[in-house]
């Protein structure tokens, strides 16, 4: 692995041999070659960009970090099964003898990377990052592995920089083809995080939860945002989405720092997911949230790897969020994208979503 020296570079990805370590089966979707074929692109980049771009490499998290989020019951099960070898706690969370280990350095990888974005001057010259780890995170929840996720790396990350830095509000934007109902559930009553998923419609893919109606409670009420997409969304579809929905509420909300659940299963080449994205329409979503990051929180952005399992389009997809930092150029002009077959669903999804959020939002 090639680690580089991270100090002039202007983005930072955050990764670790650990995580390629933990493997579910033979022929298992989540597998390491994701790493393997990510970061292979990413030396192709420090070909090109070295000294701009920089590899980090990620230590386990502190226990304390990770129970502030999960039971403790649950990490030590997590934590047993591994030494024995490995196991299974459920039909999509498979273990063998190096999950946990690499469940709590793909934990300390999100941390280091929002770490990095904080302590940096992110808006002027601009500064992004990366974690590049598995396994993912967003579908755990407090006490369940859950969705080929043992630790919630996200809500980790966030209840750390919460509790431990100056920030008070964090949002998160969770593009990945599938609801993060673990990152939902853990913030639902909380209105320091801004959870805000565009998922595969619930009626027809997995979790099953990330309806429109789901909208937080208590003091939470409104600060779950669920888009919940039909299958054969598109590009245009989904920037509209973004345009109408995602942008203005962040741009209300004001957080510290965007932390991006970058999952890129949305890919109409993805074996698993069932949206219909092409690199294009990611390459114009990552360009739109440094965008806002700029307006709205001074730059701060960090993404943390959950999903995506066609092997040919994610690296391309995880490259185009290092352009808008080093090119910001980019930015002002916009690709044009194609539309999938769900235009008139998906604004029609949008109108109900005005309605129910317009109470708390300036929609
Ligand atoms: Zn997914």
């Amino acid at each position: 692995m090639v680690v580089s020296d991270v100090e002039g570079a202007k983005f930072v990805f955050v990764t670790s041999p650990v995580c390629e370590k933990h493997v579910m089966g033979f022929s298992h979707p989540e597998s390491p070659e994701r790493i393997r074929e990510i970061m292979e692109a990413v030396n192709k980049l420090l070909e090109t960009r070295n000294g701009e771009v920089a590899v980090l490499e990620c230590k386990e998290a502190d226990l304390v970090d990770v129970e502030r989020v999960h039971d403790s019951d649950h990490v030590e099960l997590v934590r047993r099964i591994s030494k024995q070898g490995g196991g299974s706690l459920g039909p999509d969370n498979d273990l063998n003898s190096f999950t946990y280990q690499a469940a709590l350095v793909a934990a300390g990888g999100a941390i280091s990377a929002a770490q990095l974005v904080l302590e940096r001057e992110c808006g002027k010259d601009g500064f992004g990052s990366f974690a590049i780890i598995r396994p993912p995170g967003h579908h755990a929840s407090r006490d369940m592995a859950r969705g080929f996720c043992f630790f919630n790396n996200m809500a980790i990350t966030a209840t750390k920089l919460l509790q431990e830095y100056l920030v008070g509000k964090v949002a998160i934007v969770d593009i990945d083809n599938h609801f993060g109902d673990g990152t939902s559930e853990i913030f639902y009553d909380s209105r320091n995080v801004l959870y805000v998923s565009l998922h595969a419609h619930p009626s027809f893919a997995y979790p099953g939860k990330g309806f429109l109606a789901e909208i937080g409670k208590d003091e939470g009420e409104g600060y779950n945002v669920n888009i919940p997409l039909f299958p054969g969304t598109g590009d245009q579809e989904y920037l509209e989405a973004f345009d109408r929905v995602v942008i203005p509420i962040l741009e209300a909300f004001k957080p510290d720092i965007i932390l991006v659940s970058a999952g890129f299963d949305g890919m109409y080449t993805d074996p698993i997911g069932s949206l219909a994205l092409t690199p294009t329409g990611y390459e114009e979503v990552a360009k739109k949230l440094y965008a806002t990051a700029r307006k709205v929180s001074s730059g701060k952005l960090s993404s943390i790897l959950e999903g995506g399992y066609d092997l040919d389009n994610m690296p391309k997809c995880v490259i185009s969020f290092v352009t808008p930092v080093l090119d910001p150029s980019v930015i002002e002009v916009e690709k044009p994208v194609k539309a999938g077959s769900r235009l008139e669903q998906t604004r029609k999804t949008i109108e109900n979503l005005k309605d129910i959020l317009s109470p708390f939002w300036p929609l």
